[in-house]
């Protein structure tokens, strides 16, 4: 697997979350980072992208010396990143590319703006194959405003990602007690998965749950098995997971049960 994430110094979130949740399902991580950040397990402070010209020398080298069997990309500090990265890409069109587009920390600051997004939409959705956005970034993904997940995720499949998972530990939704992510698999039904919610704010569940589902994609498994396996063990790290810092839990994805 080759991961393109940002490093958060905390360990929570970012290029940790995607080697932890790699070796625990088994695969091997090649980390390239994305971006630098200043954070700790409440919230970021400071991003700072690294040279897209050595961003690009790192794919270079990689994918010309290993099998890669699934990339998965975080943490995107800018558009000129996102074009370098957009242009390695598409030399391997049968490399499938998860995208867990991180638009906001969970601690509220803002981690894209509308020149990223608008070059996500334009460089990466076309090259994507399974996209895990919550449900506020997949709002901010859709150019128009207030689409329901239904209109959202047929915006995604026309630019030609296939397949789209929003999660909803964001947004409350129905119940208080419960947290409902939507798959929608390239034309299939959708698929509801429903959660209990747990009581406390974790720092890198959306980064552990896309690590792992690339993971699993790399493992050969269907995308619906991936999808409803890769929350199992996201659930199974927040369940252990541990105050490690005076704000949000880190999840405990090596050995986690
Ligand atoms: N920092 C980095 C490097 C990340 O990749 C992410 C999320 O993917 C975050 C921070 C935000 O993590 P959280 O949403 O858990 O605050």
């Amino acid at each position: 697997m080759l991961c393109l994430s940002g490093l958060d110094p905390s360990g929570g979130a970012g290029i940790q979350a995607d080697i932890e949740t790699l070796a625990a399902l088994g695969c091997h991580c090649a980390p390239i980072i994305t971006a630098l950040t200043v954070q700790d397990s409440r919230n970021v402070s400071e991003l700072v992208s690294v040279d897209p010209a050595l961003i690009g020398r790192q794919m270079d080298a990689i994918l010309s010396d290993m099998s890669v069997v699934a990339v998965k990309i975080g943490l995107l500090g800018s558009t000129a990143v996102i074009e370098q990265i957009a242009s390695e890409l598409a030399k391997h069109p049968d490399i499938p590319v998860i995208l867990d587009p991180v638009l906001k920390a969970s601690g509220g600051t803002k981690l894209a703006n509308q020149q990223v997004i608008e070059a996500i939409r334009k460089h990466l959705l076309p090259l994507t194959f399974l996209i895990t956005p919550n449900a506020s970034e997949a709002l901010r993904l859709c150019p128009m405003p207030n689409t329901s997940n239904e209109e959202c995720a047929a915006y995604i499949h026309s630019k030609g990602t296939p397949h789209l998972l929003i999660t909803g530990g964001d947004s409350p939704g129905d119940s208080a007690d419960v947290v409902t992510n939507q798959l929608f698999n390239a034309g299939k039904p959708t698929q509801f998965y429903n959660w209990p919610r747990l009581a406390d704010n974790f720092h890198g569940s959306g980064c552990t749950l896309a690590a792992a589902i690339s993971g699993f994609i790399a493992k050969g498994k269907p995308v619906a098995n991936a999808v409803a396996e890769a929350q199992q063990y996201t659930h199974s790290t927040l369940e252990a997971a541990q105050p490690l810092g005076k704000g949000q839990l880190i999840p405990i994805r090596v050995s986690p049960t």
